[in-house]
């Protein structure tokens, strides 16, 4: 794969001609910018001098450079730019760290429109909350499904939040899709490569958590296949992975973030909650995230965490979870950004 660097300011004829003659090739031409350069990334196999001999004679073309990752449309050479999501008045990946709150599960209506006011007064943005629940034992609560969907839609309505709620299966898409602001993809899904494919079709932003045994570069290549069938608006997610440690749940990976943010322009969050298992690390884990560089962060609240049918140990409290917010701000301003 190459990328053609164009000449600043270019004229549309210039481009014209340059993306025609990629297509003509037999490739598919990407667009995107870097300051006043537009740059075309030429995706798939092929012979690269001929190419680059085919194309660098053209006009307002200047460079020709390969890309040297495995991810393309993911990485940093071919979209040197941070990505933003905008989803109205919330934008993920900009100046402010955007924090997404709710609980594990929508276990009811009540239950939720709780969990839901309450992350709002504290500053939330959106809310989270699973109908499709992706559980180690079949014989664990499953979810509420469409009708849980249907609570996380009456909440929105009422509090103004965002939604976001996982997808599980290619045949959900459609259902989650009509209710969802975000559709996540969680980590046991993340290299459901049939799942990738069809989101990469959808229309909402994709909230893709990384597999608790996956590497950043097989995160990276999940987030490749959504961006390679047409959706650009993925964001990603650090939700701790496996390790001989058994005290907490997951061993939170920090160095993912300032390491994915410099290989990558999509935006990065993490979510201390599922990286932890415990509520009482969930707080110093997020201002350690929002340190490091996280655009936003996705935390479980529960207003009765010992009643809650899934993640109970690891769900803040309201009153936990607002005290946090208010210290957030403090973190976020000392790394120059806004919550
Ligand atoms: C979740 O966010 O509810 C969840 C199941 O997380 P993960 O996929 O990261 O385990
Ligand atoms: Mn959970």
């Amino acid at each position: 794969m190459l990328i053609v660097v164009m000449k600043p300011r270019v004229m549309v004829k210039d481009m014209g001609a340059v993306l025609k003659k990629i297509e003509d090739m037999g490739y598919q031409p990407h667009i995107s910018r870097s300051g006043e350069r537009n740059l075309i990334g030429i995706i798939g196999e092929g012979n690269e001098e001929k190419i680059k001999d085919s194309l660098s004679v053209l006009e307002g073309v200047e460079q020709i450079v390969p890309l040297s990752q495995p991810f393309k449309l993911a990485s940093r050479e071919f979209h040197p730019e941070d990505s933003t999501i905008n989803l109205g008045p919330v934008v993920i990946g900009g100046e402010e760290v955007v924090v997404m709150a709710g609980p594990c599960a929508v276990e009811s209506r009540e239950q939720l429109l709780e969990a839901a006011e309450a992350v709002k007064e504290a500053g939330a943005k959106i809310l989270r909350g699973g109908a499709f629940k992706p559980r180690t034992s079949p014989y664990s609560f499953q979810g509420l499904g469409e009708k849980g969907l249907e609570y996380l839609a009456e909440a929105r309505e009422r509090t103004g939040l965002l939604i976001v709620t996982e997808v599980m299966s290619t045949g959900d898409i459609t259902l989650v899709a009509r209710y969802a602001d975000i559709m996540q993809v969680g980590a046991r899904n993340m290299q459901n490569y049939a799942l990738l494919q069809e989101l990469g079709k959808a229309r909402h932003p994709i909230l893709l958590k990384r597999g608790m045994m996956s590497s950043v570069e097989e995160l990276l290549m999940s987030a490749e296949y959504i961006l390679s069938n047409g959706n650009p608006r993925v964001i990603l997610c650090e939700r701790g992975i496996r390790t001989f440690e058994k005290m907490t749940r997951n061993t939170l990976d920090i160095s993912a973030v300032p390491l994915i943010k410099n290989l990558c322009h999509l935006p990065m969050i993490v979510d201390p909650s599922h990286a932890t298992g415990k509520w009482e690390l969930v707080a110093p884990v997020s201002k350690a995230a929002v340190a490091a560089g996280a655009d936003g962060l996705i935390i479980e609240v529960h207003s009765h965490p010992e009643e809650a049918l899934s993640d109970g140990p690891q769900s803040l409290k309201p009153e936990v979870f607002k005290k946090l917010m208010e210290e957030l701000k403090k973190v976020a301003a000392a790394v120059g950004r806004k919550l």
